[in-house]
Parts: structure tokens; sequence; C-alpha cells
């Protein structure tokens, strides 16, 4: 990382409260040998097309100097976002020179296994419903796919291992969110924590959004990229869980009624009673 990026770095983590796990002291001495062969100044981005993903895109590239984005196919019944991907790719391109000069390659990994092995409305046609105790899931939307971020996670960490990149980029968050598990701050700690003693090799794990609720990622995206990036994001991110383009309202397209509708509403409406 020279000068310009390491002050571009420091600025953008101070100045939209970006978050990353720290190492652990015990062992951050025996992968720093390993750490001059990693870039430091790239990131890879898990992009998914949805609100919190393209905040987090426009994070990074105004964070570091270049930045990859990965997305991956897993049977979700809200396969559309994979398309939403594309437009923000190219819409983001054109918004910022600068960006357009950081935003590196895409990938897009499939990996069906997902949607085999977990039964859930994300990835089934079945209704979205809070899981019983008889389930023994007690408290979960049954869109939960367990693992999925972890998963996610460690594909994208294989991946950024062999482009030589050290800083993964994820939009989750403890907030304002569902439920999940593996969306929990101690979850990421502790998987960096795996990855970089897993592979050897040193990754940081950012979490911007990790104590924003979604009127907050809002105004972060407001604060980044002013009303552009709130119009782009709006209008072409996705979070419907059902995949309903049909349907537009004031804070974008959806059923208007699923989870990831409701919340996504929630927070346009307070994010934009506060402007
Ligand atoms: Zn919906």
């Amino acid at each position: 990382m020279d000068a310009r990026d390491k002050r571009g770095h420091d600025e953008g983590a101070r100045r939209f409260g970006g978050g990353h796990a720290e190492p652990l002291g015990f062992w951050a001495g025996a992968v720093c040998a390993k750490a001059a062969s990693m870039t430091d100044d790239a990131a890879l981005v898990l992009f998914s097309g949805g609100q919190d993903s393209a905040t987090c895109l426009a994070w990074a590239l105004e964070t570091f100097g270049r930045v990859e984005t990965i997305g991956f196919n897993y049977g979700q019944r809200h396969v559309v976002e994979l398309d939403c991907r594309a437009t923000l790719l190219n819409a983001f391109n054109s918004l910022d020179a600068r960006w357009a000069g950081r935003l590196g390659d895409n990938h897009t990994l499939d990996i069906p296994t997902l949607a085999t092995v977990s039964e859930t409305a994300l990835t089934r046609p079945m209704e979205i419903a809070m899981t019983t105790k008889e389930s023994g899931e007690a408290g979960l939307p049954n869109t939960f796919v367990p693992g999925r971020n972890l998963i996610f996670l460690t594909f994208a960490a294989a991946l950024a291992y062999r482009r030589g990149i050290k800083h993964i980029v994820t939009g989750v968050c403890e907030t304002d969110y569902s439920g999940y598990p593996d969306c929990r701050d101690d979850t990421i700690k502790a998987l960096q924590v795996a990855l970089t003693l897993g592979m050897d090799r040193r990754f940081v794990l950012h979490t911007p959004l990790m104590w924003r609720d979604k009127a907050a990622t809002w105004a972060l995206a407001r604060e980044i990229g002013g009303e552009a990036l709130v119009d782009l994001i709006r209008e072409q991110s996705h979070s419907c869980y059902l995949g309903d383009r049909a349907h537009h309202h004031a804070w974008g397209f959806g059923c208007g009624e699923c989870p990831a509708c409701k919340l996504r509403a929630d927070g346009w409406a307070r994010y934009s009673a506060a402007s």
C-alpha cells in the first residue's frame, strides 16, 4: 500500500465508521510473515446486488485502491438479484470516475449444493414464516439458510487467497437483522481467525454496516455518494426474498410483504423522515 492508498484507506475507515475484526495477539505474529504476499490496498466485496452490499461496495471504492466483487448463485428464489449486480456495477462505473478506475473483476460462483442441503423458504417454494419451538429453531425466520454466510465468506477467502487480496468486505449487520446467527459480530470475528489460520494468510473481514440499522445504511450511502448513489441503490438494488421486480415503491422494487421488503421499507421511511 503506498502512502496515498494508506491515507485513503484510513480516511475511508474513519469517515464512514468502517468496522473490522482485529486480530488476536497470540496468533497474529505467526501469520505476519505471509502478509507481504497479500495486497493491502485491494478488497473483495461480497456483492449480492442488495441494498447492504451495494452500500458496502461504495464504501470499499472510497476506501481501497482496487475493488473486486463476488456473488453467489445458490438456488435462491430471488436469483433476479444477480441480474441487478450487473446493472449496479455498470452504474457504479459511470457514477464516479475514481470508482471506475478502482473497480476490478466481478466473480460469480455457482454453489447449488447449498440449496440441496438446506430446506428453507429462501431456496424452496414455501411460505415465509417464523420457525416454531417444535422445530427446535424458535425465533428464526425459515429464510435462514444454515451456515450461508460462513460458506460465502470461506469461498470469498479462497478466492481472495488466489487473487492476493487481504481485505474482505461483507454487509452483515447485527443491529437491524432477522436474527441470523452468522451475521453476528462475534461470528465474523471468529471466522476471521479461522480463515487466517486455516489458509495461513492474513485476512481482515470488514463489516461497515455491523452497527447500523437500515435507515443509517441509507444515510451512509448519501454520505459516500450523495443523492445520486441513494437513487441508484433505491432503484437498482434488490432485497425482496420473492424476487419481485414488478411492484415499485418509494423504497424501490419488491413484493412489499416479505421480511426483506418490510425491513427495507421501514428503514427508508425512517431515513426519509429524518432527512
Ligand atoms: Zn418482498
